[in-house]
């Protein structure tokens, strides 16, 4: 049996080194970090292959709401580790790019789809629905109209989110998604503008040098070496007792609990919790993510050297997303004068089933089949990790669960934060995830309110940019 620990933080992705900072910040040495892996960065991790290619989990980008992380990024990397990017990004659809986001750029759809989409926008205006969109598939139709979400976001959010969109709410949307305006649209159309630059991600900065695991090295290595146990994977939780068990046999006692874990693994893992935890943590949903990085000889394309990333509606590719990579930096490949390197996403869930057998040749015949190669012998490396819980699906029902158990935790000093801890899609990007585990800490020994959990909308405007 070990010490009991002030806090024992499982997890050591960004929401785990969030709470670690603010411990050593406030003087407190009194903790640990227990992970399941070998390296601290989670979802955030990033890794090199064999070929000297360097791989995110996914496209990460760095588009920060809070200025304690924006300092936490320049302490980690310096002001000089960081390159400053312009968002490039496009929807492949009809054998050609429209820039994103979509609803403002339809004039360069063909012109049948041009009309389908701006007739159902005008049917909107003439009849707008007075009645709440019960879920995410009303809302896009009463936000988009009929011609737009059935070209676009109906299938899009399907590829993404491995669910029919009538599984999930839309009260994550907040500031993510750009609703249609007539106006701005019919003039887009009429003087064949181009609107590319709304959002909070329009600029981006990545690291020089190692993806965005680089970042989280960083910001392990300020925490110290000592404070963290690596493969540790937390089997469960004595919640009595206060004690963690993990597979290995070894045993950690605990005053509070941090935990970054999924949610539903978690409360499974609880030797005791009240009537009903394990039956709603059941209904929480959501999808895993396939990663598969390839790496070509060559350059990219001339319509693909500025482009960040790329969005896939269409039925000729299993991915949703493509990022060219090594547009990110040029350090991302084993040397820019020869290599270039593009990163594709594939959901899946049990509605969405993927066959893991083939998805990385089924990938390289979708980029083939959207013209992002043109051979499939430019392809030098293939690098494929597969992220078992890769998006906390904002489901109809996720509030009601979480506005159940959270609280339930919370009581037993237990805290579940983070992007599976606490299950917010809205709030479980790198700069929110991080937050939480400040703001934990925060509420537990300075008596500061938490907002970016509990208020992820007041969250998102007050630190949106
Ligand atoms: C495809 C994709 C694209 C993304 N793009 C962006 C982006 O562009 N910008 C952005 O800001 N964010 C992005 N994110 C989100 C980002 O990855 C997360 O915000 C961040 O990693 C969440 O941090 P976390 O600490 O909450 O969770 P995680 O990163 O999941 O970390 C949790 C940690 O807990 C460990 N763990 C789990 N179970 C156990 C156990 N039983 N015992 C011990 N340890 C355990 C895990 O190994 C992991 O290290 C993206 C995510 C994905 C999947």
């Amino acid at each position: 049996m070990q010490n009991k620990f002030k806090y024992v933080i499982v997890g050591a992705g960004p929401t785990g080194l969030g709470a670690a900072c603010r411990l050593k910040e406030l003087g407190i040495d009194d903790f640990i970090i227990l992970e399941k892996e070998n390296l601290a960065g989670g979802l955030s991790a990033s890794f090199t292959d064999g070929m000297g290619f360097t791989w995110d989990c996914g496209g990460h980008v760095q588009f920060s709401h809070y200025t304690y992380f924006d300092a936490l990024m320049i302490k980690a990397l310096g002001k000089e580790g960081w390159l400053n990017r312009q968002r490039e990004s496009w929807v492949w659809i009809k054998d050609r790019f429209v820039p994103y986001p979509f609803q403002s750029n339809i004039r360069y759809l063909p012109k049948e789809d041009v009309w389908k989409c701006l007739q159902g926008i005008i049917r909107q205006y003439k009849q707008p629905s007075f009645t709440k969109p019960a879920n995410f598939r009303e809302w896009i139709y009463s936000s988009f109209g009929s011609g737009i979400a059935e070209l676009f976001m109906i299938p899009y959010n399907f590829k993404v989110w491995a669910y029919p969109p009538e599984m999930l709410s839309y009260n994550w949307i907040g500031e993510r998604v750009e609703t249609t305006d007539l106006e701005r649209v019919s003039k887009n159309i009429l003087f064949e503008l181009e609107d590319i630059s709304w959002g909070p991600n329009s600029k981006f900065q990545f690291p020089k040098y190692g993806g965005t695991g680089s970042i989280w090295l960083n910001v392990a290595s300020r925490i110290g070496d000592d404070k963290f146990h690596f493969c540790k994977t937390v089997n469960s939780v004595n919640n009595l007792q206060k004690t963690i068990h993990c597979t290995d046999g070894s045993t950690y006692k605990y005053h509070n609990l941090i935990s970054t874990m999924p949610l539903d693994i978690l409360v499974n893992g609880l030797q005791e919790i009240g009537n009903g935890m394990k039956e709603a943590v059941g209904s929480l949903m959501h999808s895993g993510t396939h990663v598969i990085g390839i790496g070509l000889k060559g350059a990219p394309k001339e319509d693909l050297k500025t482009k960040c990333w790329m969005y896939f509606p269409e039925n000729n590719c299993p991915f949703y997303r493509v990022t060219v990579f090594s547009n990110y930096s040029p350090n991302n490949v084993p040397d820019i004068n020869t290599h270039w390197s593009l990163m594709a996403e594939v959901s899946e869930s049990t509605c969405k089933p993927v066959n893991r057998n083939n998805i990385v040749e089924e990938t390289i015949k979708g980029l083939l089949n959207t013209g992002l190669i043109n051979h499939a012998d430019e392809v030098v490396s293939k690098w494929h990790r597969y992220l078992e819980y890769g998006y906390p699906t904002p489901s109809v029902g996720r509030d009601t669960v979480l506005n159940k158990v959270i609280p339930e935790l919370d009581k037993q000093q237990i805290y579940s934060r983070g992007r599976f801890g606490g299950w917010k899609y809205e709030v479980s990007n790198q700069d929110h995830s991080l937050m939480q585990g400040v703001e934990i800490v925060n509420k537990l020994e300075l008596n500061i309110n938490e907002i970016t959990f509990p208020f992820p909308a007041t969250a998102n405007a007050m630190w949106g940019k």
